[in-house]
């Protein structure tokens, strides 16, 4: 008999997806989550927080390069950054590909997640042995505390709303991400799928918040299958530098030697197009 993994779209949903599991690789209880690592039989790894995917090896890259790339691409000068969460390393694997970044620090709450992805995902945790890179096994909220006019680029890699990471979408830390910033500072949130009534009120609300504390706030929407509904969005917000007067050619010029697999010059502009259902449940004319 086959052994499936299923994520309904949401509790009460009657649709979903499914992964063929060939084995269970751990299972684990940390001090703030259950962890399970699969091997999945056409999907590589897949990697589950509270029975929620976080990745599978074959898909990751649309998340990973779509919160990473569109901000730091927006940035004229970018040397300083900080992610929030991320253990697996697929955000820091993308932020390490550019040489003009001097340091990174990555604050993630789970030590836990960090040492399986080690194990299972060694492709994305190598890029911790990168010098520029230090890694904080902490609370993302508490470290932000005492940090003012500090980061270039805060990227939130965050699980969701309804998680240990309930805090990370509050006002308050919306604020304290704003004054970490330096002055031509841009943030970085996963903003969850946009076509998905439990994500509504949290993208107003964010999306007002975000509005009323920075000069450009986009919303970048990009095809995510291992999500629910397989469409995704980040939200960036920027202090000065707007993302739809990037320069294309220089995107091109920098993202040459990247290997990527999704994004380009062409989906830097095509993804901050906002599609109508969007316009209208943020009020946007
Ligand atoms: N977007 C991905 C998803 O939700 O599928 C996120 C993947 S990444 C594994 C999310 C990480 O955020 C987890 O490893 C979790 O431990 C971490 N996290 C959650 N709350 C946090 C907090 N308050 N401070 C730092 N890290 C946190």
């Amino acid at each position: 008999m086959k052994k499936l993994f299923m994520e309904l779209t949401s509790p009460s949903s009657n649709c979903g997806k499914i992964y063929e599991i060939e084995e269970i690789l751990e299972s684990v209880k940390s001090p703030f989550q259950q962890i399970d690592f699969y091997k999945t039989k056409d999907y590589g790894i897949l990697f589950t927080l509270d029975n929620i995917v976080q990745l599978t090896e074959k898909e990751e890259f649309f998340y990973h390069e779509m919160i990473v790339h569109p901000a730091i691409q927006t940035h004229k000068n970018p040397q300083k950054v900080l992610i929030i969460g991320g253990g697996d390393c697929g955000t820091l694997t993308h932020v390490i590909k550019y040489p003009e970044i001097k340091h990174i620090d990555m604050v993630e709450i789970d030590k836990l997640v960090v040492e399986l992805s080690k194990k299972y995902l060694p492709h994305l945790t190598k890029s911790l042995e990168d010098k520029r890179v230090t890694l904080y096994i902490e609370d993302g909220f508490k470290f932000l505390k005492n940090k003012k006019n500090e980061y270039d680029i805060i990227i939130i890699d965050s699980t969701d709303p309804d998680t240990i990471a309930k805090e990370l979408f509050s006002g308050n830390f919306y604020k304290e991400v704003y004054d970490a910033l330096a002055d031509s500072g841009i943030s970085v949130y996963q903003s969850e799928p946009p076509f998905h009534p439990l994500y509504d009120e949290m993208q107003i609300n964010v999306y007002k918040i975000l509005k009323s504390l920075y000069n450009h706030v986009n919303f970048v929407f990009f095809p995510e299958p291992m999500y629910p509904t397989g469409y995704f969005t980040t939200l960036i917000a920027s202090k000065k530098y707007n993302p739809l007067e990037v320069n294309k050619e220089k995107i091109r010029e920098k993202i040459n030697n990247f290997n990527l697999n999704y994004y380009n010059e062409e989906i830097h502009f095509a993804s901050l197009a906002i599609p109508e259902f969007m316009k209208k449940k943020l009020n946007i004319n």
